[in-house]
């Protein structure tokens, strides 16, 4: 497929059925498919990448199998901590998506791994969030204490709480104003939705938080903090380099690969648009309109 480039490394070429565009912040196409050809893992964001709403994007299954029969990783990503890995390989699956535990990591999960970096004292947890991250929590060790002023924590973690009560807020405000280590699991205001209403995330509950005791969260995981990757580099045994970090948010996705020192890949697929991709700042180290594009990208840089 030919691919024209412009000064500015911006390539658009017009096809019968479809536009092709590549924004690339390389000198030359050649330096980039050097860069591109060490990539060993793929980590995805969710939705906007590799799905839309509830509906899968075509090409993803595809795309899959390539990096596959390639021999190179991938990873799921989402911020969301509300629903347990379970629960999310179930929502893949129904949309036709079959994907195993290993290759999902939601920020309830680099939190885990953050507590048992940072606090590997702590063991009872006062946890703001739905019953489904508690358990994640469980199963990784952790016990979840009552809303009991005897029933004394370690640490507070909050989260995404579609479940929030108040004497629960309450509580971890008592917590948090007495002191304890205090985690957030990520740091989005609101979780997009197309119903009308608005989904407070976790990071409008601290703000709340904050309000009430005068503290900020000690550590706030999920994007854009690299410890997101911490997990996924430690697990398959990669350096940040060998990662491509892909997304469709600037300043989630991007802000992350950036910070973390892995090859960002902005899609077109979600919510940036080419004119946000070129304004980026960091830029991104390609923008393509959809993971299909960095499929064939990678295809070629392995010739
Ligand atoms: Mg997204």
């Amino acid at each position: 497929m030919p691919v024209l480039y412009a000064n500015d490394q911006l390539s658009v070429t017009g096809f019968s059925s479809m536009t092709r565009i590549e924004l690339s912040a390389y000198p030359d196409r050649q330096t980039l498919l050097e860069r591109v050809g060490k990539i060993r893992h793929v980590a995805l964001d969710m939705d906007g990448t590799i799905y839309r709403g509830g509906t899968l994007f075509p090409y993803t299954v595809p795309f899959l199998g390539r990096l596959k029969e390639m021999g190179i990783g991938y990873s799921f990503l989402t911020n969301n901590p509300s629903k347990s890995v379970a629960d999310y390989l179930k929502h893949m699956q129904e949309m036709g998506l079959p994907a195993t535990p290993e290759e999902l990591y939601t920020s309830a999960q680099a939190t885990i791994t953050y507590l048992k970096a940072h606090h590997p004292r702590a063991t009872r947890l006062f946890i703001l969030g739905t019953p489904s991250m508690t358990g994640e929590f469980e199963k990784a060790g952790y016990a979840s204490t009552a809303d009991d002023p005897s029933d004394e924590p370690d640490a507070v973690v909050v989260g995404f709480d579609m479940t929030l009560a108040y004497p629960r807020l309450c509580r971890a405000a008592w917590w948090i104003h007495c002191g304890k280590p205090y985690v957030a699991t990520n740091p989005d205001w609101v979780c997009p939705t197309d119903q009308p209403t608005i989904l407070v995330d976790c990071g409008s509950i601290c703000a709340m938080l904050e309000k009430a005791t005068g503290r900020k969260p000690g550590a706030t995981l999920g994007k854009p903090q690299p410890e997101m990757l911490d997990g996924i580099l430690d697990a398959h045994r990669l350096h940040p380099f060998e990662v491509a970090m892909v997304g469709d948010r600037i300043y989630t996705d991007m802000m992350m690969a950036h910070k973390a020192n892995a090859f960002g890949v902005l899609v077109l697929s979600g919510e940036a648009t080419l004119a946000d991709a070129q304004d980026a700042d960091p830029r991104p180290d390609v923008a393509l309109q959809s993971i299909e594009q960095l499929g064939e990208l990678i295809a070629e840089a392995r010739l």
